[in-house]
């Protein structure tokens, strides 16, 4: 038996590879809906899940089986459905997903919980210093992550035929997979994250080094939502980059950076689970944080970007509107919430993540958290952005704040909401006491 979690693709899948081999029983592929997920799921998310879903079925011709329920009662009560020897998993490394395959496995009882592979090129705990130590420097953890190296795509084709039928399991509480609650612009699925990224290579790879700091030009990936839900494993980006025309190239090393940014984040989330909702260092705890009703008003005017600051207000709206926001402007508007508006930074990370189609708890947290300068290696706490200065630099002919925006000269568009230098000086203060 396969269950999927984060890993929703047929091709590359290591479980189901494992499931298939050495026996020739049938293969039943299920998925469990859990209510807690879907209660702290923004709308998005669980659109492109249900989405990804329905693509899966389609391929496993209406054999994949989708329950909803606690997993650690669902997955025992299939397992001895099918009389299944083994349950195949891809490895959860995040807090609530290692608490949730531990109590599977509890309940599973003599029927093994396998885990085989994980969404990661390395998976977490894997990368260490010489004494064993977790790195807590994305430089030198980047380096031992790259002579680390992984292992070439799973070969995961199996025979339909071998995909167990879950109409012919009793009692097995099969559900219709959800409607999509809303509708999204960016298409779900295995088959939408392959041609994307083939797109991205034969368009944007070459030059993604310079291209990835441009937000007008679209000219990034997109892979962040593929990745999150295993439409497409990393594995497969990183053996395709180096096949490509573009291999070696600046634009090619640049993003297989980004993939060990996400490896990375996965890794401090794992030796530092606090790091979650809580500083990653402490000694920032004590800082002095607004969080009255005046502070309410001006974290609702960050939200639907009518702060005043044109690049800040233009991805809060893309954000708003479609579920993405380019990175450059994740970092200054993640930026611009904690020195210039001084409120906490988890509570920005909860509205992205209630907005992204991408949101993952450790790259959205530990990103707060570079931006708040309270995370591993964070930008150090002295480094305030400047939005006007940004702007000129990475939207100099102002493309993206019209597209968001539109006119800032506009009458309805109001006035910055604070003094930048100001705000730098006391966000410096605050600082300073601790
Ligand atoms: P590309 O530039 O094409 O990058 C390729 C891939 O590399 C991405 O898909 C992603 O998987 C990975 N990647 C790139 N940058 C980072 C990074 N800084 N940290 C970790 N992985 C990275 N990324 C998420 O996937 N989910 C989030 O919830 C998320 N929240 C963020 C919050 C803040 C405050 C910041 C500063 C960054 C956040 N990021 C998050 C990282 C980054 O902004 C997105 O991964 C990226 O914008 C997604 O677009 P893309 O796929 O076109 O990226």
């Amino acid at each position: 038996m396969v269950w999927l979690r984060r890993d929703l693709r047929l091709s590359d899948l290591p479980p189901l590879a494992a499931a298939a081999s050495g026996t020739d029983s049938s293969v039943l592929v299920c998925f469990v809906v859990d209510p807690r997920l879907e209660k702290s799921s923004g709308e998005r998310r669980l659109a492109f899940l249900f989405d990804s879903l329905r693509e899966l079925d389609d391929k496993l011709d209406g054999k994949l089986l989708v329950v909803r329920g606690r997993p650690e009662v669902e997955i025992p009560k299939l397992a001895r459905n099918v009389d299944a020897d083994c349950v195949h998993i891809s490895e959860d490394f995040a807090p609530f997903g290692r608490r949730r395959d531990e109590s599977v496995a509890d309940e599973l009882g003599d029927i093994a919980l396998e885990a085989t592979g994980s969404p990661y090129l390395v998976s977490p705990g894997r990368v260490t210093k010489d004494d064993g130590e977790p790195y807590k420097v994305f430089t030198p953890y980047y380096k031992r992550w790259r002579d680390h190296g992984w292992r070439e795509p799973a070969d995961s084709s199996v025979s339909l035929k071998r995909i167990l039928d879950p109409s012919d399991v009793t009692k097995s509480g099969r559900i219709e997979i959800p409607a999509a609650p809303v509708e999204l612009d960016l298409p779900a699925g295995e088959d939408a994250a392959t041609s994307r990224w083939a797109e991205f290579i034969d368009a944007d790879l070459a030059d993604y080094d310079s291209g990835r700091n441009d937000p007008a030009g679209d000219s990034t990936s997109r892979m962040s939502a593929y990745l999150k839900y295993g439409n497409i494993h990393p594995r497969t980006l990183a053996a395709d980059l180096s096949r490509s025309a573009a291999r070696g190239s600046k634009g090619a090393q640049a993003f297989l950076r980004e993939l060990a940014f996400r490896d990375f984040y996965a890794d401090v989330l794992y030796h530092w689970p606090h790091s979650l909702w809580h500083n990653w260092n402490r000694q920032f705890d004590d800082i002095d944080l607004d969080t009255d009703k005046k502070a309410y008003e001006r974290f609702d005017a960050w939200k639907a970007g009518r702060t005043g600051f044109p690049l800040v207000d233009a991805g809060m709206r893309q954000l708003a509107e479609t579920g993405y926001m380019h990175n450059r402007v994740r970092m200054l508007t993640a930026s611009f919430l904690v020195k210039d508006l001084h409120l906490p930074w988890w509570w920005g990370a909860e509205w992205f993540l209630e907005q992204l189609i991408d949101g993952d708890m450790a790259s959205n947290n530990h990103g707060w958290q570079w931006a708040a300068g309270t995370g591993t290696d964070a930008a150090p706490y002295f480094r305030v952005f400047n939005p006007e200065t940004q702007a000129k630099k990475f939207d100099p002919d102002g493309e993206y704040v019209r597209r968001w925006v539109g006119d800032v000269d506009a009458d309805d568009y109001p006035e910055p909401m604070v003094d930048h230098k100001a705000e730098r000086e006391e966000a410096l203060r605050r600082f300073g006491q601790i």
